[in-house]
């Protein structure tokens, strides 16, 4: 059982409120109660947030690209270095990125997390023997941090819009649909071994790395599940686009599949006023991935607009070039007001930012990972997070402005435990198997180190 002093539960802020769990789901939520010896007992708890959006490898060249070389460095230049460090990364790196990358996104507070998985073959393009090896060095990673895993194997089967061939770079990716839908399968059986809130769906890379009739032909051979997609990141990709399949990117995804509750459409940034409505209106999810998106110099997220219309929206960490689950949130707002000299712009009509930022990012994540979380109630998976109301950046506050001093003035020192469906992975601050996945992490990074 866990008990709370207060606690923000499907009803709404509740006080001194006992939880039981039962196969990774919420049994009970019983308000007004009373602490027993046995109780894991905590201050303030919170619906925990799922990481909608990440390429976990990437972590491990944080801080690789941040020096200028002469003329303009952009998203394609930082992609080409991307691609050069691809190539040096063994299954055996794999996972222990993966895992650090996991533990990092657990203490920071998410309890899951949607892995956009794209680095597949040998680093010449030959399938490793077991077709799925690199998605099992995912799911171990997984079942070592104990994380809630959406594993989201992803068609990348071109080199740019208009069925440009694969660069060499690249050859890691690519896959055709028969031999994707061979890796779905395998994925499948892979995750299938893990808790069952684990799952897997499937991720067209973009439209810039698929073409019209190879995502007809994925979407027919996937049953349900999440559909991920990048889409409409950078304002070359939307004219590449525009000039090969005449419509932007978003406007075109919208007339050509059927985007629904099912989809998360990953950043979206630069959209027309009617896109961004048509987007809100389908029921899909928004993957929005700010520090990345910030880090990248993508553009700000049409926010106002998505909001009027009643989008949904998710956060993710992508790049993981910086892990933390209140930054990713504050940056999107910043980024909002920054755009708009504005304040407060998150919100549709009055309202909380922090509110309306956490518990919509509650909301969408878990609807994109096609998880039963989001909320405290019945029924769904004990994806659980509590934070410490006496840290100073919170302790002058009530109830009601919790979620905007998380949001606004905390670091995720605040963070005490979390959840992944009931696993108590994160204890006093820390994940329960920090020494050894940050060891093992070191050791990989000394490996990949001497090959760079
Ligand atoms: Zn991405």
């Amino acid at each position: 059982m866990i008990f709370a002093k207060q606690a923000l539960t499907a009803t709404g802020w509740g006080k001194n409120i006992r939880i039981s769990v039962r196969g990774g789901r919420i049994l009970t939520v019983s308000p007004d109660q009373t602490p027993q010896a046995t109780d894991v007992q905590v201050d303030v708890l919170l619906p925990a947030l799922a990481n909608l959006h990440s390429h976990s490898f990437q972590r491990a060249m944080a801080g690789m690209t941040e020096h200028r070389k002469a003329g303009k460095d952009s998203f394609w230049t930082w992609r080409d270095m991307m691609y050069r460090f691809t190539k040096h990364l063994t299954p055996e790196h794999i996972e222990a990125i993966a895992a650090l990358v996991f533990m990092e996104m657990q203490e920071a507070g998410y309890a899951s997390v949607g892995e956009f998985h794209y680095v597949h073959h040998q680093p010449d393009g030959t399938a490793y023997d077991d077709l799925g090896e690199l998605s099992a060095r995912i799911a171990a990673a997984a079942a070592d941090t104990g994380i809630g895993l959406t594993h989201l194997p992803v068609l990348y089967t071109y080199g740019g819009a208009g069925q440009a061939p694969l660069q060499a770079g690249q050859a890691r990716f690519g896959n055709t649909v028969d031999r994707f839908n061979a890796l779905s399968a395998r994925a499948r059986a892979i995750v299938a071994t893990l808790p069952d809130d684990c799952q897997v769906g499937i991720a067209p890379h973009s439209l810039r790395a698929t073409c019209p009739d190879d995502l007809v032909a994925v979407l027919q051979a996937h049953d349900a599940g999440p559909v991920h997609i990048h889409i409409a990141e950078q304002p070359k990709e939307v004219a590449d686009i525009a000039g090969w399949l005449s419509a932007r990117p978003v406007e075109w995804l919208l007339q050509n599949a059927d985007v629904s509750t099912d989809w998360c459409l990953i950043h979206a940034t630069h959209m027309t006023s009617g896109e961004t409505q048509n987007m809100a209106k389908s029921g899909a999810v928004a993957g929005l991935c700010p520090i990345t998106e910030a880090n990248l110099g993508d553009g700000p997220f049409n926010g106002p607009t998505y909001l009027l219309h009643g989008g949904a929206f998710g956060i993710g960490s992508d790049s993981n070039v910086l892990i933390s689950l209140t930054e990713e949130l504050r940056t999107l707002e910043y980024s909002q007001r920054l755009r708009d000299m504005a304040r407060n712009v998150m919100v549709d009509g009055e309202g909380s930012i922090g509110e309306t930022l956490y518990c919509g990012a509650a909301r969408g994540g878990a609807q994109a990972l096609g998880r039963g979380a989001g909320v405290i109630a019945v029924g769904e998976w004990a994806d659980l997070v509590a934070i410490d109301s006496a840290d100073p950046a919170l302790c002058a506050l009530p109830a009601q402005q919790l979620l905007d001093g998380l949001c606004f003035a905390a670091r995720d020192r605040v963070i005490t435990d979390v959840w992944s469906a009931g696993r108590h992975c994160v204890q006093a601050g820390k994940h329960v198997k920090s020494d050894q996945i940050t060891a093992a992490y070191r050791s990989a990074m000394c490996s990949l180190m001497s090959v760079l």
